[in-house]
């Protein structure tokens, strides 16, 4: 049995709220919210890092990563949307299976992007 908690959802054994699903990729809500409306989208083959991914396999996400942030832009009422994909520990990274944080802003959230903004 894989260790990969995401390979894990991807193949049912851990259940997920679902958001978007292709061939490819599989996207769901984040069990630790920053905000509401925080989905994670992951390709639904195994790589670490966006480093072990293949072209093909990273515009695959790319072409799936605008359609999930058009719906959560759009479902959650935001005002913006931040895209964040982390890569070793250094970066913030917790769990090695290649994600991209979906994470939908509104005045006030509170959310701070890990550099100075305004
Ligand atoms: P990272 O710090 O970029 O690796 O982010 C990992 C994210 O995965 C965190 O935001 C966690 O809350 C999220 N996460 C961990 N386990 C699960 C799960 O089983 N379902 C959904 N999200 C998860």
């Amino acid at each position: 049995m894989t260790e990969c908690i995401f390979c894990r959802i991807v193949s049912g054994q851990i259940p997920c709220a679902k958001v978007y699903e292709d061939e490819h990729v599989l996207a769901f809500l984040d069990i630790n919210p920053l905000m509401p409306g925080h989905t994670l989208l992951i390709p639904k083959k195994h790589a670490d890092t966006l480093f072990d991914m293949t072209s093909e396999e990273v515009a695959a996400c790319g072409a799936a990563l605008q359609k999930v942030a058009t719906a959560v832009f759009k479902g959650t009422d935001a005002e913006g949307l931040n895209i964040l994909q982390n890569n070793y520990e250094i970066s913030g990274q917790e769990i090695f299976h290649v994600h991209f944080h979906l994470m939908p802003r509104k005045t006030g959230d509170g959310f701070k992007v890990p550099w100075p903004a305004k």
